[in-house]
């Protein structure tokens, strides 16, 4: 594909995720001019990096979303318009991996208790059979890309046995056992954490539901930080209000932010945080390492890292 490349926008909406001037000061030694735009200077751009989609994106040539998940982009439209779309997979896997520890961790020494105790200046001992240690648990991984392998290598390193699920049971490395998509609920049944990495895509809208949690075990918590609407949450809401399963760390929902009349916030056993994730100081540099690489690829006529429309 032929494709001119002489100025780069990074959107504002970065900003949720990082200052966009550490990604343009990160850059600027790119053969091409790279600086912040807002919607109404997109059209003097070939290139847009963006955390979020704007119509106005329909006049350039190739969009970067800094996240992995591009569920939120028009593709059909994109395709159309023959405009080229690459994702921020394959970054996301240590700071994904320690937010999922750092989730077991604070189940199994109780930290989000004593975190909750605090606000309160309460005094509170965790009962006898509160705590528990993590080596020889189990954690079912769904999902075995960027993300899935992420948590899957930083559990090992904490003693948890970890098997994955994705399309086909062919063996990833640093899963000890893989499943099926087929074989979801045998792959859960022994599961001590069951782990949702997948991204979000009509396969996978609502995969996980009722009879998911209903063949948890109840001593079973359950973690989300792929998309929300892989799971079905009004399913989630039962099965924690129910005592199916023993609680949840929730880092994506059906809506975000997470309305306040949401029952999650108020669930004990349920730790929410606000879709962060991947967050890390060092986010813009690994968005700028694919950018440069796109640009460089660009240059030489190779095709793009990471395209996916
Ligand atoms: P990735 O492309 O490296 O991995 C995705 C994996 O899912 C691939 O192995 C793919 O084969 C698998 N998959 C796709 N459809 C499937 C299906 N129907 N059944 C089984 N497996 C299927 O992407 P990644 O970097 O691991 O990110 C995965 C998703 O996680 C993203 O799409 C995004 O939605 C989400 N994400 C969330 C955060 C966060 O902050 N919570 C951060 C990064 C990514």
């Amino acid at each position: 594909m032929h494709l001119e490349c002489d100025r780069i926008g990074v959107h504002e909406s970065v900003d949720d995720v990082f200052p966009p001037e550490k990604l343009v000061d990160y850059l600027d030694d790119l053969p091409v001019a790279v600086e912040v735009v807002g919607d109404a200077d997109v059209e003097a751009c070939d290139a847009v990096v963006t955390l979020e989609h704007r119509d106005a994106f329909l006049e350039v040539d190739w969009i970067h979303s800094i996240q992995a998940g591009v569920d939120r982009f028009p593709f059909d439209a994109l395709e159309d318009a023959g405009i080229v779309l690459t994702n921020s997979t394959g970054i996301h896997d240590r700071t994904v991996g320690e937010t999922v520890a750092s989730y077991l961790l604070a189940f199994s020494r109780r930290l989000h208790d004593h975190v909750a105790n605090q606000g309160e200046r309460r005094w509170d001992q965790p009962a006898w059979n509160e705590a528990f240690t993590l080596p020889g648990t189990t954690a079912c991984v769904l999902g075995t890309g960027t993300l899935g392998r992420g948590v899957a290598d930083v559990l090992g390193s904490l003693g948890v046995r970890t098997v994955g699920v994705r399309r086909s049971a062919d063996p990833v490395s640093g899963f000890e056992e893989v499943y099926a998509n087929d074989d979801l609920l045998e792959a859960v049944a022994d599961a001590d954490f069951v782990i949702v990495t997948l991204p979000l895509t009509e396969a996978t809208r609502h995969l996980v539901d009722h009879e998911v949690f209903e063949t948890m075990d109840e001593d079973a918590y359950f973690v989300n930080v792929g998309r929300g609407p892989v799971v079905d949450e009004a399913a989630l809401i039962d099965a924690l209000e129910s005592g199916a399963i023993a609680g949840a760390a929730l880092d994506v929902f059906e809506t975000e932010p997470l309305p306040a009349e949401s029952p999650l916030w108020g669930i004990d056993e349920v730790i929410v945080s606000p879709h962060c994730a991947a967050f890390t100081e060092d986010y813009f540099r690994d968005v700028g390492d694919l950018v440069r690489e796109n640009v460089d690829r660009l240059a030489e006529g190779d095709p793009f890292h990471n395209r996916v429309v």
